[in-house]
C-alpha cells in the first residue's frame, strides 16, 4: 500500500486488526517518508529508526496473541518536551542538546502501555517561548503549505509532521497557544484541554500554571483517539484532577450543533492585527454553524486588552523560576573552562539559552523582584482572576466561544517581528490558558496565498468532549480538514 498515509487514526486501527497491514510495514512507510520528506520540512529534531521497528515488531507480536487494543501498532511523534526514556529530549534548547532523561513522561507512558510507536521527537520553541518555531536551536521548521512561511509555534514541529503527513499524529503542548496556533497555521485540529486534565510529570516547565498537553491531529476524531490515551489523573501531578475521564471517541456524536449556543465576543473581532481572509473564513465556518442549527449570541468580554500583558507577566515570572534548575551543574551543557562557580553559571546559562529565553527570563525575574513584586506579578494574578470571571460569566449565556486562533495566517520565515508585534499574535489564545480553560482549533478554509485558517471554540471547564464533538459535526458537513498540503501528496 502507497497511501497508509491518508488514512485516519481509525482506518488505522481497522486496517491492523484486520490485518490488511502489519504495524511493521505502516511504521516502514512512515520511517520512509520521513527521511524523504523531512529535509524540506525539518520538523524531527530526532528521528528513531530502530526503536520505532522494534516496538511496531512487538505491537505485531502483541496483535497476532490477541493482546492488542485499538491502537496497537499504530505510529506518534511526541513534541520534544516530553521526556523519553534513552531518547534525547531537547526542549528546542541548546542547553540540553545532550540530555538524555532517565524516565518518560507520564503522556509518554501511556502512549506506549497503549501500544503506540514512537517515530522521533519534534521541533519547537526553545523551551516553548514562541510562536514560528523560530527560537529552536535546531533551525527553523517550514510550513508544509508553504515552505518560505512558518509553521507556528511552539508545537511547529508536531504542527508541520502530521500536516506533511510524517507522523499520524502528535502530542503538543499549550500554554499560551501553541497546540492552537500552529494547529490553525498547518490547516489541523488541535485540542488545549482543560488544566489538569492531562498530566504535567515529564513534560518539561515553562510556566507551571499554564502549561497543558493535547492531541494535534487531522480531524476531531483523530484528536479524541490520542486524547483517549493521554487524559487522566496522575499521582505524579499535584494540579493533575481527580475525575472521571470520558471516552472521547465514543463521545464524537453527543452533541449536536442543533441549539448550539455559540457565543461571539465583539471585542475579538474588532482587534486591529485582524487580517481580512482570517475573518471572513471564521465568520463562514460560523455561518455553516449556524446553518446547522447552533445560535450565535453577540457576548462581551471586556478583559480583551488585558491578555497579553498579563500573560507576558505571569508566564515569564514563571519561567523565571522553573528555569533555574539548567545552571551548567545538573543538566545538560556546561561551558568551557569556569574559572569559578558564578562564572561557570553564568557561562553555562548566557552560552546555552537562546536570546528569547534569556529576555523572558530577565522580565520574568524583574516582575518578581522584591520592589515590583506587587506592582507586576501581584497586580497580573488579579487581573488573572478578573478574564477567568469574564468567562464564567459569558457561559452562563453561550454553551461555547467562538474566535480566530490566530489574527493572521502564517508568518514567512524570518519576518523578523519585534517581540511586543509576535507577543500580540497571541491575543486570540492566551486567554484561555490564564482561565484554564479547554479550546480546540479547527480548519475553515485557506486565505488568498492558500494558507490555512482556523476557528478556535472555547469551552467551560472539562468540556473537551463537547468541543470535539461540536468539531466533529462540522467535519462531517465539510472537508477543509481532508486537504492536504502538496507536500503530503508527495509519495515516498
Ligand atoms: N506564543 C506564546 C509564547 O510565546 C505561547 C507559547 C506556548 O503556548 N507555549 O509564550
Amino acid at each position: 500500500m502507497t497511501d497508509l498515509h491518508r488514512l485516519s487514526i481509525r482506518e488505522l486501527s481497522e486496517g491492523l486488526a484486520n490485518a490488511q497491514f502489519s504495524s511493521r510495514e505502516l511504521t516502514e512507510h512512515y520511517l520512509k517518508r520521513i527521511a524523504k520528506i523531512d529535509v524540506q520540512v525539518k520538523s524531527y529534531v530526532t528521528v528513531t529508526p530502530e526503536l520505532a521497528l522494534a516496538e511496531a515488531d512487538a505491537a505485531d507480536t502483541l496483535r497476532k496473541a490477541g493482546g492488542a487494543s485499538v491502537l496497537t501498532g499504530v505510529p506518534i511523534a511526541h513534541k520534544d518536551i516530553f521526556c523519553t526514556q534513552g531518547i534525547k529530549t531537547t526542549a528546542g534548547s541548546k542547553i540540553l542538546d545532550n540530555f538524555i532523561s532517565p524516565y518518560d513522561a507520564t503522556v509518554v507512558a501511556k502512549g506506549k502501555a497503549a501500544g503506540l510507536v514512537t517515530l522521533g521527537k519534534l521541533n519547537m520553541d526553545e523551551f516553548a517561548m514562541g510562536s514560528t518555531s523560530e527560537n529552536s536551536y535546531y533551525g527553523a521548521t517550514t510550513n508544509p503549505w508553504n515552505l518560505d512561511h512558518v509553521p507556528g509555534g511552539s508545537s511547529g514541529g508536531s504542527a508541520a509532521a502530521v500536516a506533511a503527513d510524517l507522523a499520524p499524529f502528535a502530542t503538543g503542548t499549550d500554554t499560551g497557544g501553541s497546540i492552537r496556533q500552529p494547529a490553525s497555521f498547518c490547516g489541523l485540529t488541535g485540542l488545549k484541554p482543560t488544566y489538569g486534565r492531562v498530566s504535567r510529570f515529564g513534560m518539561i516547565a515553562y510556566a507551571s500554571s499554564l502549561d497543558q498537553g493535547g492531541p494535534m491531529a487531522r480531524s476531531a476524531e483523530d484528536c479524541a483517539y490520542l486524547m483517549n490515551v493521554m487524559a487522566g489523573h496522575d499521582a505524579k501531578d499535584s494540579t493533575s484532577m481527580n475525575q472521571v475521564v470520558d471516552n472521547y471517541v465514543a463521545n464524537l456524536n453527543d452533541t449536536s450543533v442543533k441549539g448550539l449556543r455559540i457565543g461571539i465576543p465583539k471585542q475579538y473581532f474588532n482587534v486591529s492585527g485582524l487580517a481580512e481572509d482570517v475573518k471572513a473564513r471564521v465568520e463562514e465556518s460560523l455561518k455553516k454553524l449556524e446553518d446547522m442549527g447552533a445560535t450565535l449570541v453577540e457576548i462581551d468580554l471586556n478583559m480583551t486588552e488585558s491578555y497579553v500583558p498579563t500573560y507576558y507577566l505571569i508566564a515569564p515570572a514563571e519561567a523565571s523560576s522553573n528555569l533555574q534548575r539548567f545552571d551548567g551543574v545538573r543538566y545538560g551543557y556546561r561551558c568551557e573552562n569556569p574559572v569559578d562557580l558564578m562564572d561557570l553559571y553564568k557561562r553555562s546559562r548566557s552560552e546555552g539559552f537562546g536570546a528569547e529565553v534569556q529576555r523572558r527570563i530577565l522580565i520574568g525575574t524583574y516582575a518578581l523582584s522584591a520592589g515590583y513584586y506587587d506592582a507586576y506579578y501581584v497586580k497580573a494574578q488579579k487581573v488573572r482572576r478578573l478574564i477567568q470571571q469574564d468567562f464564567l460569566k459569558a457561559f452562563e449565556s453561550v454553551d461555547v466561544i467562538a474566535a480566530p486562533s490566530a489574527p493572521t495566517t502564517a508568518y514567512k520565515i524570518g519576518a523578523d517581528l519585534t517581540p511586543v508585534e509576535m507577543y500580540l499574535g497571541d491575543i486570540y489564545t492566551l486567554a484561555v490558558n490564564l482561565a484554564g480553560l479547554p479550546a480546540i482549533n479547527a480548519p475553515v478554509g485557506f486565505d488568498q496565498n492558500n494558507l490555512p485558517v482556523g476557528l478556535q471554540l472555547i469551552g467551560n471547564y472539562w468540556s473537551e468532549s463537547q468541543l470535539l464533538s461540536v468539531v466533529h459535526q462540522y467535519q462531517q458537513a465539510t472537508d477543509w480538514h481532508t486537504q492536504r498540503a502538496a507536500i503530503a501528496e508527495e509519495n515516498a
